[in-house]
């Protein structure tokens, strides 16, 4: 009896891991903004920079010091299509500053915290001199932070950011710790503002006063999915909208669990989907998939957005085919944490949170951004 108990518990923890629900924020606690906290409001970071920084070369001095020195980085899983262009953009502005390519080592966490924590340990037992780590699981921050700084190394988190009271430790005890990202928030704000743009008479179109969406959330452990989901609603209500939720699910980044999920809510909804909004670009391919195959025209009786301008998805908001999607500047973010890595080595130090600006991604801008990204 208590075992049965016990399962039906846990069954009902994993299905709300699972679905989070419409208008309910998930079951992730909500991660408090950061210690320093960016602008609430998405500055209006439009233009897109005219050309992908190039990796500057560094002075011959702190590039010989470079060298000899060990980076370690830790990516939560290597098959995610958004941390593939990071960490290879990473590796490459690392060499470019001076560092021997032999001496940066880049594991693969493989979505899987035990491991990862593993792979650190075993960076500290061969003494990296500084560690740029992606978490699988953002909660488990406290305990690395606290194994990387006992060993005395400092440590640059990226893409996946610790909680406000985590952040506030570094800040507290002075510790050679940040955190490099965008704020999520802004890439929320622009998918909303890219579907307000179109004016509400085209959104509604079933006519019911209302704007029916899908919403397709990513890994939950991730804060950008959770306000990538509240930031883009809200875009439309600050802009006087009413919204329905039909559906609200989480496909973990995933193209394909994307396209399920996307398929059953047209199967289950129809015609009354007018927006499906993705918190990134790889779902946005699978709902997109979904679309075409439930013989639904996105810019004609269907939208959809992205977050990210991988090239796919940049093509098809080229095409007509996404409605538009939000650039996740991965060269500034990869490049803020070489220099903050850097910064470190050469006894300069951070701030504690170095922040970017997303880049909202329309028709028009499209084949910009890219020239940029390809
Ligand atoms: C990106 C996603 C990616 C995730 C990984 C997000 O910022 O938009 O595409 O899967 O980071 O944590």
């Amino acid at each position: 009896m208590k075992k049965k108990l016990l399962s039906a518990i846990l069954a009902t923890a994993m299905m709300a891991t699972v679905l989070t629900g419409c208008g309910g924020s998930n079951e992730q606690p909500a991660a408090a903004p950061a210690a320093e906290e960016p602008a609430a409001e998405a500055p209006a970071a439009e233009e897109p920079a005219a050309e992908a920084p190039a990796a500057e070369a560094p002075a011959a001095e702190a590039s010989d010091s470079l060298a000899d020195k060990k980076v370690g980085v830790c990516i939560y899983q290597f098959s995610d299509n958004f941390m593939t262009l990071f960490r290879t953009e990473l590796e490459n502005y690392l060499i470019a500053q001076g560092f021997s390519k032999d001496n940066i080592n880049i594991v693969d966490g493989a979505n899987d915290q035990a491991t990862q924590s593993g792979q650190i340990d075993n960076f500290i037992a061969e003494g990296v001199d500084v560690l740029i780590i992606n978490p699988v699981n953002s909660s488990s921050a406290e305990t690395i932070t606290d194994k990387v700084v006992g060993a005395g190394i400092p440590l640059v988190y990226i893409n996946r950011e610790p909680v406000a009271d985590e952040e506030q430790r570094w800040v507290d005890n002075n510790w050679d710790v940040t955190y490099v990202g965008c704020d999520a928030r802004q890439s929320g704000t622009f998918q909303g503002e890219m579907i307000v743009d179109l004016g509400i008479d085209k959104v509604d179109m079933n006519g019911n006063g209302k704007v029916d969406y899908i919403m397709v959330e990513g890994d939950p452990e991730n804060v950008d999915a959770q306000y990538r989901t509240e930031f883009s609603v809200k875009a439309l209500t600050d802009a006087g909208w009413e919204v329905e939720c039909l559906s609200d699910q989480v496909g973990n980044w995933q193209q394909d669990q994307a396209q399920a999920i996307v398929a059953n809510a047209l199967a289950q909804y129809g015609n009354d989907v007018e927006v499906v909004f993705c918190n990134n670009d790889a779902m946005a391919l699978g709902a997109l998939q979904a679309i075409q195959a439930a013989d639904r025209t996105v810019g004609e009786d269907i939208y959809l957005v992205g977050v990210d301008a991988l090239s796919e998805a940049l093509e098809n908001v080229l095409a007509g085919t996404m409605t538009g999607t939000v650039f996740n500047d991965h060269f500034s973010q990869s490049h803020s944490a070489a220099d903050a890595a850097i910064n470190y080595l050469t006894g300069k130090g951070n701030e504690h949170y170095i922040g970017c600006d997303y880049v909202k991604v329309t028709q028009d801008k499209a084949q910009e951004v890219l020239d940029m990204v390809k």
